[in-house]
Formats: structure tokens, C-alpha cells, sequence
């Protein structure tokens, strides 16, 4: 019996998702039902799973098992960004980033067409990411993030300190790197469109965590907290909850990370912007503040990265974390300094060692996904389509390329491991304090 001792359940104020309508009642798994496959988790891996294995087994039963809501998960907290490559530090092997690269366009590919042809309206911004350097170490990176947009033959401008301010307000970066081809939204917006529109033979199920399951008539048994699913396969898609299953135990380090989202602008404070218009930054630094202005004007503002192994972020640590967002704020813009937050969340993303996968079957019938590391929403929505390809045995150049990345590799364990991550991350945010 795989029985999971920790359940998510976000306590906080993800700005994303309360900005939008208040939500359809959850269809919670009630009494016992019979599905070909169920799947764990309706986060970017589960619902891209979810939507191709519906394509290639239309006759089939599908069920997506959810312990909160489609869009306050990690998928619907994040910043938003759909990249197309990404990369801090010195060029990688530029064999390997090209490889990855194939992945995560297919995966914007998959999200572009899919935004466009259900009609979700979550903001979808073709705007790119412009990288920011405030001091030394955002120097460094911001010249090797060029490196490799060089290497890669994508096409990217540089901004002086003076084109900063006028383009978005603010003399605080040395510089900027605006490159094109990746996309901004708002991702609860996203997650929630892409639930919605799951086809027919899929039943999302929602406020309905799972609390077990066990092998029981050649499938599988699925305890939920009001109700039970048998299953002939299951898919686990719980994201860093996945060591709760049993699986890709210490194969990923779990690192919380917080964000904050103002109030729509007021015309006075959005002409501290620059030219108003809508933007997304990534600090060019690991430990940088990723700042966002959206559409409808608010400023979002992400930074902090702690190890989180398994326990959902609590509120008490997103009160504290939202005073280095106000801090982050006023030191760029200190016309806003009386500007208020309206919402301040966290959300857990996992980390590997080696910037490997987890993914296949682990065991006859079950199967288990997870995104990591750099582009985790574009890389997990071309993973979950091709682990449905992969159920379903259909083969692709795609497909050899997700199964030629190595396996996560293993970490050495706790509380070697903390140590380990505390000291990485107090070098970082040390290294990239003039970042913050
Ligand atoms: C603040 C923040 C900013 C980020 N910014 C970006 C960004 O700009 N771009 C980017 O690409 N990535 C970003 N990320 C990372 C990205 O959001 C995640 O890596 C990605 O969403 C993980 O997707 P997933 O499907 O694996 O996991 P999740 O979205 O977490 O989905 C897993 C689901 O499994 C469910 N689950 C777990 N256990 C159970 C259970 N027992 N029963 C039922 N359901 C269960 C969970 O409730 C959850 O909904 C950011 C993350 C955070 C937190």
C-alpha cells in the first residue's frame, strides 16, 4: 500500500488564482468508480497526460484524481513564464540545451495551440523575457545567458541602464537582454482553461486527495478521502509530492519559493513604470527577483528559494517573505513605496542534481512524471504528452529524445543533503545579493 503522509493544502493567497472568478463547485470522487486510467495530480504534468492519452485511447475511461484545485497548484502559482530555453551560469553543453530545447518548445508549442484553440483567456502574452543585472554576479550571468542565446543562434537585444528606465521605470539593472519566443501568462488562468476543456471521457476530480493506493485485481485500488477508484493503470503526477507515493525518493530536492502580487496600478503609481507597458523580468542571477507588470497592471514579484522536503509552504513563512517582495519593490521603484501587496503566496518546485527525469513506468501499470529545474511548465506539458504517447506505444523522434535524458540521479541523504542545500543556496543568495 503506497499511503501518502503528507497531503497538500495551501493555506495562503496565490494572487493569480484569486484574481479570477470564484471557481465551479469540485466534483469530488465520491462512492466507487472504474476508470482504464487514473491519473494523480492535475497539475501541467497530469492535465498534458490527461488531454493526449484521451487522444490516443478515445473508447477509454480517464480519471484525473486531484487534492485541491486545477490552478492552485504549483502549475497555477508560479511566475508565469512559458520558455523556450532557459539557462543561468556558464553555456551548457550546448548538444544538451539544444536536445532539452526541442522538449520545451514542443511543450509552448502544445500550450500555444491549446490556449488558442479552447479560447483561454489567461492573459497569454507573446512578450518574451528580458533578463536583468544589478551588480557583479548579475554581470557575469547576464553575459553568459548572451553566451549562450549566441550558441543557440536566438536573436536578442541589450538595453542600456538609461533604456531600462524608460522602458520599464527603474535605474536599479546595469543592463538588460530582451530575447523573444517565450510566452508570459497568468497560470492559474491556464491551468484552470486547460481543466476545463479536458474532453469527455476524462472526469476531473477535484478536493479529493488521494490517501492510498494498492494493486488489487490485477489494477489498482485508490483510496480518497470521500470515496474509492478502481483503476487498470495509474499515473503519478503529484509533482514534489511524489516521494509520498514511494517514488523518485531522494532523486529531487523540493525548494519553496514565494510571490507577491499588488492591486491594479493606479494611473500615479503605473507612471513610475516607464512606458506602462507590460513586462517580464528574470533576474540574471539564480537568486535574482523575477518581476513581472502584467496586462492588467499589477506588479508581481518572486524571490526567495528555501528547501521545502515535502510539507506544503505555510503562511507564516509567506508574512515574513512578503517584506523582502516590499524591500525588492521599493528599491527599484521608490515611488511605490506606500504601494500594497494584495496577495503573497509560496509554491514548491523540484530541483535535481543532474537535470535528469523521472519518468515512465515504474512498475508494471504504474507510471510516474515529474518536471524539474529550468522551463518545468513548457518541459512538463511536452513530458505528460509523451508519457501518454509512451502508455500507448507510439513512437516519436520526440519521444527517443525525452527517453535520452538520464535519470535524476540519486542525493545523498538527509541530513547530509541539507547541509549540502543550505550551503549552495546561502552562496547564491550571498553571490547575488545586489540581485535581490
Ligand atoms: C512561485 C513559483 C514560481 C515559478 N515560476 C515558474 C515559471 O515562471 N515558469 C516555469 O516554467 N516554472 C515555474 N515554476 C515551477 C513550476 O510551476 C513547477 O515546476 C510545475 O508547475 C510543476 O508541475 P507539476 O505538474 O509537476 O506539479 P504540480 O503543479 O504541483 O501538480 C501536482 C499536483 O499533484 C497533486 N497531488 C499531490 N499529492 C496528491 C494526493 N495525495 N492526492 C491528490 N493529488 C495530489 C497536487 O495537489 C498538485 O495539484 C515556479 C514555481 C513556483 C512555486
Amino acid at each position: 500500500m503506497r499511503r501518502p503522509s503528507i497531503i497538500p493544502k495551501h493555506e495562503d493567497s496565490n494572487g493569480w488564482w484569486e484574481t479570477l472568478l470564484p471557481p465551479t463547485k469540485a466534483n469530488v470522487l465520491r462512492e466507487t468508480h472504474h476508470v482504464q486510467t487514473a491519473i494523480i495530480g492535475a497539475g501541467i504534468c497530469g492535465l498534458s497526460v490527461a488531454h493526449q492519452l484521451s487522444k490516443q485511447c478515445p473508447n477509454d475511461d480517464i480519471a484525473v484524481i486531484e487534492a485541491e484545485r486545477a490552478g492552485n497548484n504549483a502549475s497555477g502559482r508560479n511566475a508565469g513564464f512559458m520558455l523556450n530555453v532557459h539557462s543561468h551560469g556558464p553555456p551548457k553543453k550546448i548538444d544538451v540545451l539544444r536536445r532539452n530545447m526541442k522538449l520545451w518548445l514542443s511543450g509552448l508549442e502544445d500550450l500555444r495551440r491549446m490556449v488558442r484553440e479552447f479560447q483561454i483567456d489567461c492573459d497569454w502574452d507573446e512578450y518574451g523575457r528580458l533578463y536583468g543585472s544589478a551588480g557583479p554576479d548579475g554581470e557575469i550571468h547576464i553575459a553568459e545567458i548572451a553566451e549562450t542565446l549566441d550558441q543557440l543562434e536566438l536573436e536578442h537585444s541589450w538595453f542600456s541602464r538609461e533604456e531600462m528606465q524608460s522602458k520599464i521605470g527603474t535605474s536599479f539593472y546595469k543592463r538588460g537582454l530582451h530575447t523573444p519566443g517565450s510566452a508570459l501568462v497568468n497560470p492559474a488562468a491556464l491551468m484552470r482553461g486547460l481543466a476545463r476543456n479536458l474532453p469527455a471521457s476524462v472526469q476531473l476530480f477535484e478536493e479529493s486527495p488521494v490517501l492510498g493506493i494498492e494493486r488489487s485485481g490485477g489494477g489498482f485500488l485508490i483510496e480518497t478521502a470521500e470515496g474509492s477508484m478502481r483503476a487498470d493503470r495509474v499515473v503519478l503526477a503529484a509533482g514534489v509530492f511524489l516521494p509520498q507515493f514511494g517514488v523518485a525518493k531522494n532523486r529531487f530536492v523540493s525548494m519553496a519559493t514565494y510571490a507577491s502580487l499588488t492591486a491594479p496600478l493606479t494611473d500615479d503609481e503605473l507612471s513610475q513604470m516607464g512606458s506602462a507597458e507590460s513586462f517580464g523580468l528574470l533576474g540574471s542571477s539564480e537568486y535574482g527577483s523575477t518581476i513581472r507588470l502584467t496586462k492588467d497592471r499589477r506588479l508581481f514579484i518572486r524571490n526567495v528559494f528555501e528547501f521545502a522536503p515535502g510539507a506544503p509552504t505555510s503562511n507564516a513563512n509567506v508574512v515574513d517573505i512578503s517584506s523582502m517582495h516590499r524591500k525588492a519593490m521599493q528599491v527599484r521603484w521608490p515611488g511605490l513605496a506606500e504601494t500594497k501587496f494584495e496577495h503573497s503566496w509560496g509554491g514548491q518546485m523540484a530541483f535535481t542534481n543532474n537535470n535528469g527525469t523521472v519518468f515512465g513506468e515504474v512498475e508494471t501499470g504504474l507510471y510516474a512524471i515529474l518536471t524539474n529545474d529550468v522551463s518545468p511548465m513548457t518541459r512538463g506539458t511536452a513530458a505528460g504528452r509523451l508519457l501518454a504517447d509512451f502508455m500507448t506505444g507510439q513512437d516519436s523522434d520526440l519521444l527517443s529524445v525525452q527517453m535520452s535524458i538520464p535519470k535524476a540521479s540519486r542525493l545523498p541523504p538527509r541530513p547530509i543533503l541539507d547541509i549540502g542545500v543550505a550551503a549552495r543556496r546561502g552562496l547564491l543568495r550571498l553571490a547575488a545579493r545586489k540581485e535581490f
